[in-house]
C-alpha cells in the first residue's frame, strides 16, 4: 500500500479499497461517460418517466416564483432580477441533447499506464474548438448515470441526471408526497442557488452581476447570521460542531428547496386530503422521503472530515433534522437496520455509496 492511499484511508477510516470490479466500473465512467450515458438512459429513464420528471421540475419552478414575489426582506427590483432570471433558467432533466464523440478511442490492454490519458486526449479537439465560440447553456456537466445533479451559474443551468431520478430520490410509482419529498426537495435546492447566495452574482445569461448579489446579502444578512449561529449548535461529535457559515449557501438551499417542495405538494393535493400510505400522513411521507435523501452511514473519520472540511452540512445527522424542524416534525432515530419505512421504495436498502452534495 503506498503511504499515498494509507494516509487517505486513514483519514476517511476506510478499511480496504473497494472491490476491483467497482474500481473498473469507475474508471470505464470516467474515460467514457459520455459513451455510457445513452446506454443508462435507455435502459433506466424511459420517455414517460422523463416526461414526468419534467413536469415536476415546471410545478416546483412556478412554485418558487410565487414565493419570491412573496420573500418581504427581497426589495422589489431584486426580486424582479431574480424572477427575470428563474424564466431564462435552462432546466436539463435525464440526460442532455448531445453526447460527446469517442470515435478515435483506442484501448490498449497492455498499456494501462497511458489509458488514463486516452479519453481527454480524444476530447481535446473539441474542447479546443469552443474557444471563442459562444457558450452553450445546453451543455451538461454531468452524465445521466451520475447520482447528483447541478447548478451551473455561468450557464443559468440546472442538470438532473438520470440517475438521480430514481429510487429513492424519484419513483414514478411512489405516492406524490414522497417523491416532493424527495427528489422535490433536491429540485428547490438547486432552483434556490440561482437565486439567493452562492449563484446569485450572475444574469440570466450567465454573465456576473455582482450588484444583485451585495443588495441580496446586505438585506439578508440577519437572517442569514441567525441560520449560521443555529448551525453552529449542532453536534455530529461531541467535541466537533457544524461550522455554520461554511455551510451557509447550503443550508440556505436545503431551507429553501424543502420549503417551496413541500408547497408544491400542497399545491399539488389542489384541495384534495392525501391518501394515507401505510399509516402515514401525506405530510409525514414527504418528510420521511426527504429523511430518505440523506440517509447514510460515515465512518467515524470521514464523517469530522466532511464536518471539518465541506461546504455541506452531514445529511443524516443535520440537514435532516433541521429542515424537518423548520416545519415542526420531529425526525424518527436512525435506523440502519430498517430496509425502508416507505416498503415501495428502495430506502436505506440502495446501497449508495458516496455522499450525495447538491
Ligand atoms: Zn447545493
Amino acid at each position: 500500500m503506498s503511504t499515498s492511499r494509507s494516509s487517505v484511508m486513514s483519514l476517511s477510516g476506510t478499511l480496504q479499497q473497494r472491490p476491483r470490479w467497482q474500481r473498473g466500473v469507475v474508471v470505464v465512467d470516467s474515460e467514457l461517460g459520455d459513451a455510457i450515458g445513452p446506454i443508462y438512459a435507455r435502459r433506466y429513464f424511459s420517455p414517460q418517466a422523463k416526461e414526468e420528471a419534467e413536469a415536476l421540475v415546471a410545478h416546483i419552478i412556478a412554485v418558487y416564483r410565487e414565493r419570491l414575489g412573496a420573500l418581504s426582506w427581497m426589495a422589489p427590483a431584486t426580486k424582479a432580477e431574480a424572477v427575470a432570471k428563474l424564466n431564462a433558467l435552462y432546466v436539463g432533466v435525464g440526460y442532455g441533447e448531445n453526447w460527446r464523440d469517442y470515435s478515435g478511442y483506442q484501448v490498449k490492454p497492455d498499456d494501462i499506464f497511458r489509458q488514463p490519458l486516452a479519453g481527454p486526449v480524444v476530447l481535446l479537439p473539441d474542447n479546443v474548438a469552443r474557444i471563442g465560440r459562444p457558450v452553450n447553456r445546453k451543455e451538461w456537466s454531468m452524465t445521466p448515470q451520475t447520482v447528483n445533479a447541478v447548478n451551473l451559474p455561468l450557464q443559468n443551468a440546472l442538470n438532473f441526471p438520470a440517475a438521480i431520478l430514481q429510487p429513492p430520490f424519484y419513483d414514478p410509482a411512489a405516492p406524490a408526497a414522497a417523491n416532493y419529498g424527495a427528489i422535490g426537495a433536491i429540485i428547490g435546492h438547486e432552483i434556490s442557488h440561482t437565486s439567493i447566495r452562492r449563484a446569485a452574482p450572475s444574469t440570466p445569461r450567465g454573465a456576473c452581476a455582482i450588484g444583485g448579489h451585495r443588495r441580496i446579502s446586505r438585506t439578508s444578512e440577519p437572517r442569514q447570521q441567525k441560520l449560521a449561529a443555529q448551525y453552529d449548535t449542532y453536534k455530529p461529535f461531541p467535541d466537533l460542531s457544524v461550522n455554520g457559515k461554511q455551510t451557509l449557501a447550503e443550508d440556505i438551499a436545503d431551507v429553501a428547496g424543502v420549503s417551496a417542495a413541500y408547497d408544491g405538494y400542497h399545491a399539488a393535493l389542489k384541495g384534495n386530503s392525501a391518501p394515507v400510505e401505510h399509516g402515514f400522513t401525506g405530510d409525514q411521507q414527504f418528510f420521511i422521503a426527504f429523511g430518505q435523501n440523506w440517509a447514510l452511514k460515515s465512518r467515524p473519520a470521514a464523517l469530522r472530515e466532511q464536518v471539518m472540511t465541506d461546504s455541506h452540512a452531514p445529511g443524516s445527522t443535520v440537514r435532516t433534522p433541521y429542515a424537518m424542524s423548520t416545519h415542526g416534525m420531529r425526525p424518527l432515530p436512525f435506523r440502519p437496520d430498517r430496509p425502508s419505512i416507505l416498503p415501495r421504495r428502495i430506502g436505506f436498502a440502495s446501497g449508495r455509496s458516496t455522499p450525495l452534495k447538491t
